[in-house]
């Protein structure tokens, strides 16, 4: 059982890009914050979306150049890093100390060190499909441990997108076996929220579904032992829920961050 973000944090933030933040919405209340009853949808940038989907257009040509050229890559790169940087690698051999943990969704269009402008070394990353974080999966759950314990990351970003193929998925009931069963924190997501996200125009509740998965894992990530440990002798830990636009590239802070355990709402 997943717990819950305190009242305030289940509110989703949609913002306009012309016109900035349009505040919260919660899910109980949700027309009458946007006051949006049959007005056009104030996510401009995402009201032409005819929704989707990128799980498995498996006849789609590939994008991407021959296998051989990626080691042809390879040694291009690390020959133009060590000409800026005579050091570089072998300091990065030595040790790594990021200061940043990333939990995003493993599509391919969103390769955490390029879109944040991180090098090697800064960012320890963890991505799997739709940015799950479940308290007992051990492959999620031992990276934020190793992060915490070994690497002393002073941040952790849990960064959604918009058009996230397994949101979409779990919103369709569309994904099968092992996929189905990954996503069926965000199948009960949407089922819990459902009328709620009905309420907004048809072609928003999708991206809006995406951002509420981010606050909905950020809240299961502050339950991990390694945070609540880490938070408990009082370390300097920020935990932050991200949002990436594939349509422009951009991303965007939900503004949900949590610094310490009262934060979460709920007693240490
Ligand atoms: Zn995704």
């Amino acid at each position: 059982m997943v717990p819950e973000l305190p009242a305030r944090d289940r509110s989703i933030k949609l913002t306009n890009p012309e016109q900035g933040s349009l505040g919260h919405w919660n899910s109980r209340a949700l027309l009458d914050m946007l006051g949006m009853r049959g007005a056009a949808s104030p996510i401009t940038h995402l009201s032409n979306n005819t929704v989707p989907i990128p799980m498995s257009e498996t006849s789609a040509p590939k994008d991407g150049p021959d296998l051989s050229t990626l080691l042809e890559n390879n040694r291009k790169w690390a020959a133009a890093e060590q000409e800026k940087d005579a050091g570089f690698f072998s300091r990065l051999a030595n040790q790594q100390k990021p200061k940043y943990l990333w939990i995003g969704c493993s599509d391919s269009r969103v390769p955490a060190n390029q879109i944040t402008g991180l090098a090697p070394g800064e960012v320890f990353v963890h991505r799997n499909v739709a940015n799950v974080v479940q308290l007992n999966d051990p492959n999620c759950q031992s990276v934020v441990q190793f992060a915490i314990e070994a690497l002393e990351v002073e941040h952790i970003i849990v960064c959604g997108h918009y058009k996230c193929g397994g949101v979409h998925a779990a919103m369709q009931g569309s994904a099968s076996g092992t996929v189905a069963q990954w996503i069926s924190g965000i199948s009960s997501l949407y089922a819990d929220e459902k009328e709620a996200l009905n309420q907004l125009p048809e072609a928003d509740r999708f991206n809006a579904l995406c951002e509420l998965n981010v606050r909905h894992q950020l809240a299961n990530l502050a339950q991990s032992a390694p945070i609540q440990h880490a938070w408990a002798a009082g370390r300097d830990l920020s935990l932050h829920g991200w949002i990436y636009s594939i349509e422009d590239g951009l991303l965007k802070d939900l503004e949900v961050s949590l610094h310490r355990q009262e934060d979460t709402g709920q007693a240490p």
